[in-house]
Parts: C-alpha cells; structure tokens; sequence
C-alpha cells in the first residue's frame, strides 16, 4: 500500500509526508526481505542491535550502520562476498509470511509459486568496475528489471522527451548500469532507441553515420564520446537540426563541458539543444535525471526516485546526517530491491550542493534533488612532483580547468616519469586540441594561469595536438571508456616484467 502511493506520487509529495512513507517502506523491506534473506544484513543487524523497528524517522537511519564498498570485496575469509547481499529467499520464512499466503489464496498456489520465482530469481548483471579493486557483480531480478524500466522511463519524463522521438544509445554494450539504464528507458518510454554500442563497436564515424541516417532526436552516452561524435560530424558539415537532447552519463559533466557540447550541436543546426546530466551507480541499480534548464541557465540537479530508494548525505568525517543543501557524501539505501541490495552504502562521492527538497525550479517536481558538482574523493592522486615529497593533487579540479576553459576542445592529462625511471620525479603533461581563434601561446598561457589558481602543481608540458591525435590517445574507438587521465608511469615491477598488454580503463563506467 504504501509502496504504491510512493510509485504514483514519487515527484508530488511534501518532504515530511514522504519521509514518513519511506520510512515505513524501509520497516517492511528490512523486515520481510533483507533480514530473513541477506546473510550480510543479518549479521550486520545483529551485530550492531539494531532492529526495524528502532526506525522511526529519516535521523533513525544513524542507527544502521554505513557499508562500505571494501565490505562488498572478496576475502580469503569470504571468496564470495557479493552473494552476500543478494536477496536469496528461503522457502520456510517466505511461507511464514502473509503476503505468501494471501497470494496463494488469491491466485493458487502454482501461479503464487511462478510470482515468487519472478520476485526472487537473479536474471540479469551489471558490474562495478574499477582497476585497482576487482569488479563487483550486481544481481537484478524481473522485479529489478520492472523497476529499471520504471526510472527509465522517469528518465524520459523528467527529460521532457518525447515517445514519437528517436533516441540513439552511444553507451558501450557492457555489462555496466548505464548501458542497460538507457536501453530500458526506451522500452519503459515505448519509444524508438537504438543502441549503437558506442565507439568500440562502429567506431565514430559508425556512430556519426547512424546518427544522420535515423536523424536522432536525442543522443544518450558519455561526455567524452559525444564530444568527438559532435566534433567529427562538425568537421563532416553534417546537418543535425533535429537534435533536441543531449542525456549525460558516466562521467562528470562540468559546465564547461555542456557549454562546448551545446556550442557544437549549434553548428551542427540545433540551436537550443538541451543537454541534460544522469547520476548513477552500480549499488543504486538505477540513474537519476536532471531536467532542462536552458531557460534558467544552471543545471536543476539530479531528481531522486524516493520510492526506490532513500538518499543521505553525510559528513563523510563524522558520518553525521547532514541537514539539506549540506555539501558532503552521498549515501545510499535501497528500499525496493531485489537481487543484490545495500543499505546505507557509501559512494565515496562528494556533492557540493548536497540534497534539497523544494519545487525544482525547472519542472516543480517535489521529490528529492542532488545539486551541484559530483566530485570523488579516489580522484585526489598523490604525486611525486620532486623527489622529496609527495603532493596530493585534486584532478576533479583539474579536469574542471581544461573543460571549462574555451578554446580547449578534448583533452588528456599525462603522467609520466623524468627520464621514465620509476625513482625519479612524477611529470605531469598536458595534451589538447585547441578550437577557436586563440593562439597556441596564448591558450599555454591561460592553461598554466588557470592550473596555478587551483593546484600547486604545474604541467612539465602542454602539447598541442589534431582532434585525431588526441581521439588515438584517448583510445576513442579502441576502448570501453575514453582515457583523460593516462598514467605512463612505469612501476619497478612492471618493468622487470615488461608487460606492454593494453588494460581497458574502465574506472568508473557506470558513474
Ligand atoms: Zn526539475
């Protein structure tokens, strides 16, 4: 019951009536499916003595307590930790249940059976990617699927796209969140969407000509990728005055990054683009939108489906709850999952704007928003800038330095080592293709102005590069997700191994 009032009114409630409802969808899922049937949550519980019924409230979550992405890694002691987390119901508790009995009474026990089996059965994956740590697996069932379909076509909604219009999905076909995202939205929105696997599978100019064939209406991929897409078709004169929508996923999206986007699609014929962002990940099992904001000038921040699950932010120091618009970590609990499902999972990522609940000043939408900028906090690097000390480096920041700056078109951030010996100094150097009018000179100028006013660090090196050079050393066309940042570091081990095989950066894909 309540759970349906939720799924209706998911972007019309008032925040207390919402809370309310959360909370007393949360008491159910942790009483009739987490803790009957998550061996983790179970001894979590336990552990900390905590039961359901100690949740009254949004503060009350202080009492859970927060999973950490190390708890979801194997172990020697745990060589299957994810199974962990995956709802996996047991026959003897779920008869128990009066939920069980009803649907039997209602629908005989052989359909109630094939309901159960629907509810409970894993049927897809994503995973996590990452390459410092293994990827960790994600379960769906139909249930999670139905749900996949439900944001998506929130996705659509709050996009204010259209089902007569066509969608093409540059995602790369992985098994990663935003690839099957944005697939499920077109089937959610009833509406043309076809997948084009991005770079990898057609290439760019595979990409480029699908695009003109269909005449997309709205492309749906990675900042970096449509950025090249954009530019080859610009380089091409290609006419895409149809282009209505550019939906954001998987990386950052800064500001200046829409801007070059939305100037490249204007020469492409489409004048007042809208170009929206999506924050996802993995342990969420779903994205959420941000909707057009041409006519204010700033993004209106990411709309939460509060009937899926319930956001946080906390002090990522304290672990306090935050107050709202608090910039701090966003936390996550899901509280209609199935499958595999986290409670009070920290992301690691920081959001400066934090969550807000008036009317979005776009679309009036009341439900739950994410402002500001995403940044995460394994972004800081340490670097060995001289040989004596390391120094932390914030490459959100730098990242945010050569997307906002104009006359930057794509980029990537080098390191290497001096004389590429593994004991000597860190060098950082910077590769780009300039767009404009702005000399060479004068562009390295304002590069290295713009990195001192943020960073002690300064670039050994800025080369200027063809949009070419720089697609080959992204990798566009070659890997999953396009390289930014490339560490040519070489380590003492892998140069006594030598080992010069081409890793996929993959880091981050569903994000
Ligand atoms: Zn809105």
């Amino acid at each position: 019951m309540n759970l349906s009032k939720l799924n209706d009114k998911w972007d019309a409630l008032k925040e207390d009536e919402l809370h309310a409802l959360q909370i007393r969808q949360l008491r159910w899922f942790l009483k009739s499916r987490v803790l009957p049937f998550s061996a983790f949550y179970r001894a979590r519980f336990e552990e900390a003595g905590v039961s359901p019924d100690d949740i009254r409230s949004i503060e009350d979550l202080r009492y859970v307590p927060f999973t950490q992405k190390e708890d979801l890694l194997p172990s020697d002691d745990h060589p299957k930790r994810s199974r962990e987390f995956v709802l996996i119901p047991e026959q003897a508790a779920l008869k128990r249940q009066a939920s069980t009995v009803m649907s039997a009474l209602r629908h005989g026990p052989a359909a109630a059976k094939k309901l159960l089996e629907e509810e409970f059965r894993p049927i897809m994956m994503t995973s996590t990617t990452g390459r410092s740590t293994v990827p960790v697996p994600f379960l769906y069932t139909a249930h999670d699927i139905e749900n996949l379909r439900r944001t998506g076509r929130r996705m659509m909604e709050v996009c204010e796209s259209d089902p007569s219009w066509k969608h093409a999905n540059l995602f790369p076909f992985a098994p990663h969140l935003a690839f099957w995202q944005a697939h499920y939205a077109g089937t959610g929105w009833d509406t043309f969407c076809v997948s084009t696997g991005g770079g990898k599978v057609l290439g760019t100019a595979g990409n480029v000509g699908l695009i003109d064939r269909i005449d997309a209406d709205v492309l749906i991929g990675m900042p970096t990728f449509i950025y090249h897409i954009l530019q080859q078709a610009v380089s091409e004169d290609r006419y895409w005055a149809n282009l209505k929508r550019i939906v954001l996923g998987g990386e950052k999206v800064p500001d200046g990054l829409r801007r070059k986007l939305r100037g490249l699609a204007a020469e492409l014929g489409s004048g007042n683009v809208e170009i929206m962002a999506t924050y996802g990940f993995t342990e969420a099992k779903m994205a959420w939108p941000e909707c057009p904001s041409n006519a204010l000038g700033s993004p209106t921040g990411y709309h939460i489906s509060p009937d899926l699950g319930i956001v946080e932010i906390i002090d990522p120091e304290t672990g306090d709850i935050l107050p709202p618009g608090h910039a701090g970590e966003v936390v996550f609990t899901a509280i209609d999952s199935r499958g595999s499902v986290v409670l009070r999972y920290r992301t690691g990522d920081q959001i400066d704007g934090g969550l807000v609940y008036e009317a979005c000043p776009g679309c009036g939408r009341t439900c739950p928003r994410l402002l500001g900028t995403i940044s995460r906090v394994s972004d800081k690097r340490e670097l060995a800038l001289d040989k004596l000390k390391g120094t932390l480096v914030d490459f959100n920041a730098l990242e945010r330095v050569l997307d906002d700056l104009d006359g930057v078109g794509a980029w990537q951030i080098e390191l290497r080592k001096r004389n590429d010996d593994p004991f000597d100094a860190d060098e950082v150097i910077i590769h780009l293709a300039a767009t404009g009018t702005a000399s060479s000179r004068d562009l390295e100028t304002a590069v290295r102005r713009h990195f001192r006013a943020v960073t002690e660090m300064r670039p050994n090196r800025i080369d200027f590069h063809s949009n070419e050079e720089i697609r080959e050393m992204q990798g566009v066309g070659r890997v999953l997700k396009e390289e930014r940042v490339r560490d040519n570091r070489p380590t003492a081990g892998e140069l006594a191994a030598e080992d010069s095989t081409e890793s996929e950066p993959m880091e981050e894909l569903t994000r």
